[in-house]
C-alpha cells in the first residue's frame, strides 16, 4: 500500500509525523515561490505543501495539474498562524512534502469537480467518473454503504437469513411493464428481470425460511417522470406466522435504527396509524404530509341543500363538495386565484369556488347564494380566520381528493408552512383491496394481488367495493418509503382473487401456476414489507433525487450517457435469438 493515511483522515495527532497520502490535486496556488495543493481522497482534502528548497520535487510539483494522481510522503504540522481554514476537518494542519509520486496524469476536464459547479446532467452522467468524485457525491455513497450496513446488521441480529432470488424469471405483477430478456436456448421465449421478488419471498415462506431479507435490485420499465430510475434497490422483507403488526414494528426499529446512525435522530415509535380513507379525506393523498396542518374538510352533508346549485347538483349525484383554508390567502390577486383554479384543473377539476374570510362573515360573488348558517358552519369547520380564503371543489371524490391534495402541498411550499427539520413518520392502513379500472372496465390490486382481504372468507364479487386489505404503507413526509401486507396462503382464496380481478383460471395457472401449486403444499401464514432504499438514502442525504444516490443512474429520457446504453446489438447476436427489429409501433399507454 502506497498510503498511510487518508488525506481527509489526517488530524493534529499526526503532527510531527511522517505520513503517506495519495489521492487527486483538486486545486493548486502558487504563493510567491511555495506551492499549496488540496490533495483530495474520498475522505476529504488535505492542504500539501512544496517548498522551493526541495529543488527536484519542487520543479515536478510545478508541472502538476488538476485531477493528477500522487502520491506524497512528508511530515504534517500546524500551519502557520493566519492560514488556518476552519472550514476544512484538516485546516489547521498541512503535509510539507519530501517526497513526490506522480501516478497519473489528466487531461483539461469536461467541468470542475465541485459542488458548485452546475452542469448538464447529461454531461455530468456522461462523465460520471468524474461528477462521482464531487465531495458531496464521496459522502453520499459512504452514508449509502453505512445504512445498508445497519439495515443488514439489524436484520441479522432479529434472525432474518439474507437471501437472493433471480434476476432471470418470470413476470410478477406490481404494475408496470416487465423488461423482458429473450431466452437463445429456449427460442421465442422469454426471462422477465423481476419487478420485486414478490413470488419468491413467499415462496420462501413455503419453503420454512421464515424470516428472509434482501436488498433487492427491481426492475420496472416506466416512463421515467417523477423521480424514477428503471431499476432500484428495495429492503425486501418476508416473515412467517406474523400479523400486521408484526412487520410494521420491525420496519419501525429498522427506521429507528438507521436514521440514529445516520442523522442522529431519534424517532418516535410507534408510528401513527392513519386509515386510507382518513387520509384522502384530511390530506387529499394516499401519502399525507402531516408535517403542516390546512386539513381538507367535507362539506357534503351541510351543503346538500344549498341554494348554490353548483355544489347541490355535485352532491345529489354521488358527488362531494370539500374544502381548504389558506391562512391569509385572503389578499390573493384575481389573477393568482385563477392560477390556483388552473392548477387544480390538472387534476381534472373544473372550476374552484371559494370565499374571502371577513371579520363580518364572508365575501365573494357566490357567499349570497349560501344561508348565514352555511358561512358560519364553513368557517367553523375549517377553522377559518378573518383574513383566510376558503377554496371548494365539487365533483367525484377522486378528483376533489387530488385537486385538493396537490393544493394544500402547493400551499405548504409556497407559504414555506413546511417545517424541515420535521420527520414525521407514519403508516397508511385499511386499503381498499382492489380499485375499479373505467378504462379497462374490471377490478385491479391497489397493491398485488397476494395480499390478504381483511377477512378472506366473506370476500364475494358483490362486496369487494368495501373490502379492505390486510396492507400497509410507510409515509415520511408525505413520500411513500415502501408497504406490504399480509398475503394470501390460501390456495383457495388466492384462486377467488384471481377470479374477481378477471384473470382466467388458464392464464392464472400460466402465470402464477407455481405459487398456486405451492400455496397447496403447507404454506404458513406469512407478511412482509418492501422499502425504497434508494429513496431512504435520498432522504437522508437531503437530496431531491434518487440518482444522488445512485452511482450509475439512468437519465430522465431513460438512457446512460456513460455506456451508451441501451444500443444495438450485431446482426450475429440478433440472429442466435431470432430477433428482428420491425418498425417502431404506435406507443400503447395504458398498464400492460
Ligand atoms: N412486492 C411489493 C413491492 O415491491 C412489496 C411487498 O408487498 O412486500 O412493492
Amino acid at each position: 500500500m502506497k498510503r498511510s493515511s487518508y488525506c481527509g483522515d489526517v488530524r493534529e495527532d499526526s503532527i510531527g509525523k511522517e505520513i503517506t497520502v495519495c489521492g487527486w490535486v483538486h486545486s493548486r496556488r502558487d504563493h510567491g515561490g511555495v506551492i499549496f495543493i488540496d490533495l483530495r481522497d474520498r475522505e476529504g482534502l488535505l492542504q500539501i505543501v512544496f517548498l522551493p528548497e526541495n529543488k527536484e520535487i519542487f520543479k515536478t510539483s510545478e508541472n502538476l495539474r488538476s485531477e493528477y494522481v500522487i502520491s506524497v510522503k512528508g511530515l504534517v504540522r500546524n500551519r502557520p498562524a493566519g492560514t488556518v481554514n476552519s472550514n476544512m476537518l484538516t485546516g489547521n494542519i498541512e503535509l510539507v512534502v519530501s517526497d513526490l509520486e506522480v501516478l497519473n496524469t489528466s487531461p483539461g476536464l469536461p467541468f470542475e469537480i465541485s459542488d458548485y459547479v452546475e452542469t448538464s446532467e447529461e454531461l455530468r452522467l456522461k462523465y460520471r467518473y468524474l461528477d462521482l468524485r464531487r465531495p458531496n457525491f464521496q459522502k453520499n455513497f459512504i452514508m449509502r454503504h453505512k445504512v445498508s450496513s445497519e439495515v443488514r446488521s439489524f436484520l441479522n441480529e432479529e434472525g432474518f437469513l439474507e437471501i437472493e432470488t433471480p434476476f432471470l424469471t418470470k413476470s410478477t405483477p406490481e404494475g408496470a411493464r416487465d423488461f423482458l430478456v429473450p431466452s437463445r436456448l429456449r427460442h421465442g421465449s422469454f426471462f422477465a428481470l423481476p419487478q420485486s421478488p414478490q413470488i419468491f419471498k413467499q415462496i420462501l415462506m413455503i419453503s420454512g425460511f421464515d424470516k428472509y431479507y434482501q436488498l433487492a435490485r427491481c426492475f420496472r420499465d416506466e416512463d421515467l417522470r417523477a423521480d424514477r430510475q428503471l431499476e432500484f434497490t428495495q429492503i425486501d422483507i418476508e416473515m412467517s406466522f406474523v400479523e400486521e403488526e408484526d412487520v410494521m414494528d420491525i420496519v419501525e426499529r429498522m427506521l429507528s435504527r438507521v436514521f440514529k446512525v445516520a442523522l442522529n435522530i431519534d424517532i418516535k415509535t410507534p408510528f401513527e396509524r392513519m386509515p386510507y380513507e382518513d387520509a384522502m379525506l384530511r390530506f387529499g393523498s394516499d401519502k399525507p404530509d402531516t408535517r403542516f396542518e390546512m386539513e381538507i374538510r367535507d362539506f357534503s352533508q351541510e351543503l346538500k341543500s344549498s341554494e348554490f346549485s353548483v355544489f347541490s347538483s355535485v352532491i345529489s349525484k354521488g358527488g362531494i363538495v370539500r374544502g381548504l383554508c389558506i391562512p391569509k390567502g385572503a389578499g390573493f390577486s384575481r389573477s393568482e386565484i385563477d392560477d390556483i383554479t388552473k392548477f387544480v384543473g390538472e387534476f381534472g377539476a373544473k372550476g374552484l369556488a371559494w370565499m374571502r374570510i371577513t371579520d363580518t362573515g364572508a365575501e365573494s360573488n357566490i357567499v349570497k347564494y349560501f344561508k348565514e348558517e352555511e358561512v358560519q358552519a364553513i368557517i367553523s369547520k375549517l377553522n377559518a380566520k378573518s383574513g383566510d380564503l376558503a377554496v371548494f371543489l365539487a365533483d367525484e371524490e377522486k378528483i376533489v381528493a387530488q385537486g385538493l391534495g396537490a393544493l394544500r402541498l402547493k400551499m405548504g411550499k409556497d407559504f414555506g408552512l413546511i417545517d424541515k427539520n420535521k420527520f414525521n413518520f407514519l403508516w397508511i392502513v385499511d386499503f381498499p383491496l382492489m380499485e375499479w379500472d373505467k378504462e379497462e372496465q374490471r377490478w385491479q390490486s391497489l397493491h398485488h394481488p397476494f395480499t390478504s382481504p381483511k377477512d378472506s372468507d366473506s370476500l364475494t364479487k358483490e362486496n369487494v367495493r368495501t373490502t379492505k386489505a390486510r396492507a400497509y404503507d410507510v409515509i415520511l413526509n408525505g413520500i411513500e418509503l415502501g408497504g406490504g401486507s399480509i398475503r394470501i396462503h390460501r390456495s383457495d382464496v388466492q384462486k377467488k382473487i384471481f377470479d374477481i380481478l378477471s384473470i382466467s383460471d388458464e392464464s392464472a395457472k400460466e402465470k402464477f401456476g407455481f405459487l398456486l401449486d405451492a400455496l397447496t403444499y403447507g404454506s404458513p401464514p406469512h407478511g412482509g414489507v418492501a422499502l425504497g432504499f434508494d429513496r431512504i438514502c435520498a432522504l437522508i442525504a437531503r437530496e431531491d433525487s434518487i440518482r444522488e444516490v445512485i452511482a450509475f443512474p439512468k437519465t430522465q429520457k431513460a438512457v446512460d450517457p456513460l455506456s451508451n446504453a441501451p444500443s444495438p446489438v450485431s446482426e450475429e447476436q440478433m440472429k442466435e435469438l431470432g430477433i428482428k427489429i420491425v418498425p417502431k409501433p404506435v406507443v400503447n399507454t395504458t398498464k400492460v
